[in-house]
């Protein structure tokens, strides 16, 4: 029996209690990077929220189809359509092919989601090798009348989808006193929005396809509910993004896609709030933009950043400093030193409490399966690893069921100590060489045998009575 599952709900603006609409496997959808630059490390505060909603979800019991885009093409500076088209301006500034810029930051992409633990969505779809699917999408929104064509262009109609501003609350007259960049005199309402491109201001964009309007090319919204639909059918039962997201991409996406169908499309939207720095949020365009690179440069590890964003929960802005960052760091290092000694007394002592293992994955779950409250995970984990009650190697038990949510290399740590410890039998030779030579008071001979060890990578560290523990020497 799959556990009870909890989460916020931006549209109906309240924690849901969800199971699977086809009761069997929840259907996932989250936007995905526009691949023109890195990633910076605001971006992936959003990806490591999804990651731990799709963790917490398998966790629960459920089956989970998670599918993530790929923005290569489409996307312009302000999500409403204005402004320069991003990948165009990059590929100039890099002085690649638009395609060849998508492909590397794509992979920069996934390279930063591996070293912070977010594992790879079930699906990842790029846009550009969806166009004929967006063509047909935009082909039944125009049958049905609910596109026009204005000055070449092909938009989608607002006023025909009276529902329009539900999940962010705006009514559409709201959205005409909005602060739009700057307005396309061929949309007949502001809120209206391209869902195919041809006489754009964008002459030289390069990727250009055939349509039944003419060559041109998707606008950014209508990639997403095309490949939500193709991979996951016309039911959503949960869709993310950033916060950045909901009053203009989502609620274009649900326009589009409930004209479509005819039907509600997404049962739970969820949002991560930005990732602040001193200026306001980070963003790639202004303000302090920061890497995984960048971070590692400094001399933190990925885990340090992922141990900070677990640190608040995913609705709550966080702000981003280096003192924050520090603070995460040496918890974190502690937490892994910690985990060494658990290794090592593990290794004589062989007690174990199941119970215990299993209150403490029971609590930790509780927070992750109540709206994903990783800061109170975090105090369930640090009051286990502090319990003296607890034996050593059910600690390290429980750690590794942590890990299998906050994916921050605990699980590793613990394997590579075990695989340090794995006494070859050279190794036993000198340690049983360097007991005798304790043994007749040799301490030269000992000091030698310790620093040979020690060139091997094994720390040993004499205890009272003649006994020893073993460690890794970490490089
Ligand atoms: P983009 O690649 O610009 O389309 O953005 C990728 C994702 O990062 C989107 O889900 C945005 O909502 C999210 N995002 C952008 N800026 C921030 C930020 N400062 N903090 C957290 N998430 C952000
Ligand atoms: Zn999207």
């Amino acid at each position: 029996m799959p556990e009870k599952i909890s989460f916020y709900n931006t549209m109906s603006r309240k924690i849901d209690t969800i199971e699977p609409i086809d009761g069997q496997e929840f259907k996932m959808y989250c936007c995905g990077p526009t691949v023109y630059n890195y990633a910076h490390i605001g971006n992936l505060r959003t990806y490591v929220f999804e990651d731990l909603l799709a963790k917490t979800i398998r966790t629960a019991g459920y089956k989970l189809k998670h599918v993530m885009n790929i923005t290569d093409v489409g996307h312009l500076t302000s999500d409403a359509d204005t402004g320069d088209d991003k990948m165009l301006l990059a590929a100039e500034r890099e002085k690649l092919a638009v395609l060849d810029l998508a492909r590397k930051y794509e992979n920069a992409f996934f390279q930063d989601e591996a070293a912070l633990g977010i594992n790879r969505p079930d699906i990842v779809a790029r846009a550009t090798e969806h166009i004929q699917d967006m063509i047909e999408f935009v082909k039944k929104l125009e049958e049905k009348g609910y596109a026009y064509i204005a000055n070449g262009n092909v938009y989608f109609d607002t006023s025909k989808f009276p529902e329009y501003g539900k999940l962010s609350g705006q009514d559409r007259s709201e959205l005409k006193h909005g602060a739009r960049v700057e307005q396309d005199s061929s949309k007949r309402n502001p809120s209206d929005f391209v869902l195919w491109f041809t006489s754009s201001k964008f002459g030289n964009q390069i990727l250009q396809w055939d349509s039944p309007w003419g060559r041109g090319y998707p606008g950014w919204h209508i990639e997403c509910s095309t490949m939500a639909m193709k991979y996951l059918g016309e039911r959503l039962d949960i869709h993310c993004g950033g916060i950045d997201h909901i009053p203009v991409h989502h609620e274009n996406e649900i326009a589009q896609s409930e004209a479509f169908l005819g039907h509600k499309w997404v049962d739970t939207w969820m949002h991560a709030a930005f990732l602040q720095v001193k200026d306001g949020k980070m963003s790639k365009s202004s303000g302090e933009f920061l890497t995984v690179d960048a971070l590692v440069k400094k001399g933190y590890k990925p885990e340090h950043y992922k141990y900070f964003c677990l640190t608040s929960h995913y609705k709550t802005a966080a702000n981003f400093t280096f003192e924050a960052l520090d603070s995460a760091k040496n918890t974190y290092e502690s937490l892994i030193s910690k985990i060494r000694e658990f290794k090592r007394i593990a290794a004589n002592d062989a007690s174990e409490n199941s119970e215990m293992v299993e209150k403490y994955i029971h609590d930790f779950n509780a927070h992750m399966f109540n709206d994903l409250h990783s800061p109170q995970a975090l105090a369930v984990m640090w009051d286990a690893v502090k319990n003296p009650d607890m034996p050593a190697k059910s600690k390290l038990k429980f750690l590794e069921h942590v890990d299998t949510i906050f994916s921050m290399s605990l699980t590793k740590v613990i394997n590579e100590v075990e695989e340090t410890l794995q006494i070859t039998d050279e190794v036993a030779k000198i340690i049983a060489e360097r007991q005798d030579a304790r043994a007749n008071k040799n301490w030269a001979e000992s000091d030698r045998l310790r620093d040979e060890l020690a060139a091997m990578g094994i720390l040993i560290k004499d205890m009272p009575g003649g006994e020893y523990q073993l460690s890794k020497i970490e490089k």
